[in-house]
């Protein structure tokens, strides 16, 4: 990567790690067999992706078999959703959310209101995250499950998981999350959890774009109970048709291992360059953080700062990647569904930057971050 450019916005995607292509290159030449075949060209093939299943579900500790491949997070949200829903065999009406997920949680979810499913969005504190007692007031007979992410992709925050899970399973329901800011970077040990669908991708976690997985408890849940989005081959256990992303699929295994290898050597140094920069900006008079400083994930800052347009301050410094909304609504100016949710006016969302810190970013990235911020600050003031 050019030197000259800082990049400082992990949770939209992250750079492949060099070990992880290594892994991937011979899967597209030499090794190029579809999985599906039986001669030995197809054996390489299956069990390369046997290693990577098997890799990936030693982070999550489930079973291999209950993974699903699919092209990322938001295919495999759909997959969960919908495919629960529109089952034939499901006859519950009800869906509980919130109102910070991801686009691709709350989209499918308004699809399954246009065909007659009844949507709760839950809201959030001041601090992002949700009251436990109204979680368990809006749990009905006919709620067919409860979807809450692991962890905020703007904020950072983390949602008290495990006493959520415990909550919906009292209340007979299934606990879904998207976990794709979780994965690689905090343990997300499924049984601890007790997980009963979860969804992730390897492009935020040092793997390649293109691949992701659905967990499904397979104690918990019925796969036969989940109608396939997509027909064909039969492949996955006939959940997601279609031949496998070998190369793909071998380096999301490869990613899983590394963290699960490094995860915590990661999460030190990648926390102390965090707090230096948070505690530095929060010199600004007037400057705040957006979302609970305590149950957040050690890689972002949400900050919001005062006299700033982060639009404005983006579309400038196009040398240094940072990001104002979430990337996927970043084409449109509008201020963020999840920071309106956390109760911010529309000036103090369009004046918040999300910094998401990676393992491959060092303190000088932070320093000339911090740099351009006071230059854009100090010219402000002179305006
Ligand atoms: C990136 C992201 C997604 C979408 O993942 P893709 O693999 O790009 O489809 C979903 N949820 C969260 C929280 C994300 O950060």
């Amino acid at each position: 990567m050019d030197n000259s450019i800082i990049y400082l916005d992990n949770n939209a995607t992250t750079p492949l790690d060099k070990r992880v292509l290594d892994a991937m290159l011979p899967y597209f030449i030499d090794d190029f067999g579809n999985p599906s075949s039986t001669h030995n060209f197809g054996k390489n093939s299956r069990k390369a992706v046997d290693t990577a299943k098997k890799n990936i579900s030693t982070l999550i500790n489930s079973t291999p078999q209950e993974l699903t491949f699919t092209s990322g997070a938001t295919e495999s949200i759909n997959i969960a959703l919908k495919g629960l829903a529109l089952h034939p065999s499901n006859e519950k009406q009800h869906i509980i959310t919130v109102k910070t997920e991801h686009k691709a949680v709350l989209d499918t979810c308004k699809y399954l209101e246009t065909v007659g499913f009844e949507i709760d969005y839950l809201p959030v504190n001041k601090e992002g995250l949700i009251d436990l007692r109204q979680l368990e007031e809006t749990i009905r007979k006919d709620t067919l499950i409860v979807c809450i992410m692991w962890v905020n992709n703007e904020t950072g925050v983390i949602q008290p998981i495990n006493e959520i899970s415990e909550l919906v399973h009292n209340a007979g329901t299934l606990f879904m999350t998207d976990a794709t800011q979780a994965v690689g970077k905090i343990p997300t040990d499924i049984i601890e959890n007790n997980i009963d669908v979860m969804c992730f991708s390897a492009h935020k976690m040092y793997g390649p774009k293109g691949i992701g997985a659905l967990f499904v408890n397979s104690e918990s849940v019925n796969k036969k109970h989940i109608l396939p989005l997509q027909h064909g081959g039969g492949h996955e256990n006939g959940l997601r048709s279609g031949t496998l992303n070998v190369p793909g699929i071998v380096g999301f295994g490869k990613a899983c291992e590394i963290a699960f290898n490094e995860m915590k050597t990661n999460a030190t140094t990648i926390l102390s360059l965090r707090n230096n920069i948070e505690n530095n900006l929060l010199n600004i008079k007037g400057s705040f953080v957006n979302g609970s400083k305590n149950q957040r994930l050690y890689n972002t800052l949400n900050i919001c700062l005062p006299n700033f347009d982060a639009n404005v301050f983006i579309g400038k410094n196009k040398n240094i990647a940072v990001s104002n909304g979430s990337a996927c609504t970043a084409a449109l100016v509008e201020s963020s569904h999840v920071l309106t949710a956390l109760g911010l006016s529309e000036d103090e969302s369009l004046g918040s930057l999300r910094i998401s810190i990676g393992k491959m970013n060092n303190e000088n990235d932070l320093q000339l971050l911090i740099n351009e911020i006071n230059n854009e600050l100090n010219t402000e003031m002179v305006k």
